[in-house]
């Protein structure tokens, strides 16, 4: 079969990947539009999440598949992708403290909670009085090399299109593929094939900053609290991120800015220099689950889309799912299925 994919961001990378793996041709074509979220996210999976440290949706199951996708992907393009790093969290208050060792208690999350005495590597460098976590079986995603790489590797083969494609433009080329799937991230939500779909983009703001070399180098772990630190190689980190459910333009902003930092304050005693701050587009959807399956109102027309704030967890799997109806008929899970939103007959 053939297919023509719109937008390679992680998800369009994945599932373009995971087609060609199961024997059909790609097409993928990308017109580097701004607002990427790929670009700007530190790609850190995380199993649990949110203020009473819950479990992510059905965080076993897509672990081991991430894992192995990466993994192959980093044989496949000779590149370092994925790297398994703890996160040191950081508890503030008696509450949180208690909330977490009742976590740590739970047999189903002593694999990834557990108590720590100090903050390890970061031991000196964060502000006194925090107690003290351990969040295992967290790792990082080097998206942006990955979907560097990726984008050069089809270049090469004559694979990609470096462009942006019109919804007139995808309806004509139609006619030479079997299907055309729209992995546009955020800009989905104007998609007119799939005019139900309860967006809820989210804006969101990172800064670059170094720490000093010889307090910086060392670090390997993740430090969390309201941001997360993640060390990006030679003292580099990346801090944030930011939520903006309302947003006029594209752009960093200074009043994100002062929220991280302020954030930063809160955690770290330690000076650091600010080197960049960036900005991209969560691809969230209302009930905070994918966006799969075909359309109504064209046949030819997909959607791998609505992965919000987890694409580095959350697209391995589902691309792999995706991949299994579109070849082999496999039934589609009604959760992640666009037609949960379709209209009422
Ligand atoms: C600040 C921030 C931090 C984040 N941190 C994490 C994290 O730590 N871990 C994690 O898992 N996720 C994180 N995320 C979320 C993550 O970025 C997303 O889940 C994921 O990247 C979405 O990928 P995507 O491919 O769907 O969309 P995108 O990455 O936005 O890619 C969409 C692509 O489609 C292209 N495109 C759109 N329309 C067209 C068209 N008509 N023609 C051609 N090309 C088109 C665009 O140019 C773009 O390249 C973060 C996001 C932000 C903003």
């Amino acid at each position: 079969m053939r297919f023509l994919i719109v937008g390679q961001g992680i998800a369009g990378t994945l599932l373009a990947w995971t087609l060609r793996r199961s024997g059909a041709s790609v097409l993928i074509a990308d017109g580097a539009l701004p607002g990427n979220s790929s670009l700007v996210a530190a790609g850190v999976i995380n199993p649990v999440t949110g203020k009473r440290f819950v479990k992510s949706w059905r965080f076993d199951e897509f672990f081991p598949v991430a894992r192995s996708t990466y993994r192959s992907l980093e044989i496949e393009l000779g590149i370092r992708i994925w790297m398994e790093q703890p996160i040191i969290r950081l508890l503030a208050t008696p509450e949180e403290a208690n909330d977490w060792s009742a976590r740590c208690a739970l047999p189903d999350y002593v694999p990834v909670l557990a108590n720590a005495d100090d903050a390890g590597e970061w031991a000196g460098l964060v502000r006194p009085n925090f107690q003290f976590g351990v969040i295992r079986q967290a790792a990082r995603v080097d998206f942006s090399n990955l979907l560097t790489t990726f984008r050069k590797k089809n270049e090469d083969a004559g694979l990609f299109l470096a462009k942006s494609v019109t919804y007139k433009e995808a309806e004509r080329m139609s006619d030479n593929f079997d299907g055309v799937i729209f992995c546009e991230g955020w800009r989905g939500r104007d998609n007119p094939y799939f005019p139900r779909s309860p967006w809820q983009v989210a804006k969101g703001e990172a800064l670059m900053i170094r720490l000093d070399e010889t307090r910086g180098a060392h670090i390997n772990h993740l430090l969390k609290k309201t941001v997360t630190l993640v060390p990006m190689g030679s003292s580099l980190f990346w801090a944030g991120g930011s939520y903006q459910w309302h947003f006029s333009d594209l752009l960093p902003s200074e009043r994100e800015r002062a929220f991280i930092q302020k954030n930063l304050d809160d955690m770290l005693d330690a000076p650091y220099t600010l080197i960049d701050h960036i900005a991209g587009v969560r691809p969230a959807v209302k009930d905070r689950r994918p966006l799969i399956g075909k359309s109504d109102a064209h046949p030819k027309m997909h959607i791998f889309n609505g992965f919000g704030s987890k694409g580095g967890s959350l697209a391995p799997f589902w691309a792999a799912h995706f991949a299994a109806h579109l070849l082999r008929g496999e039934p589609l899970d009604a959760t992640v299925d666009i037609k949960r939103f379709s209209a009422p007959l």
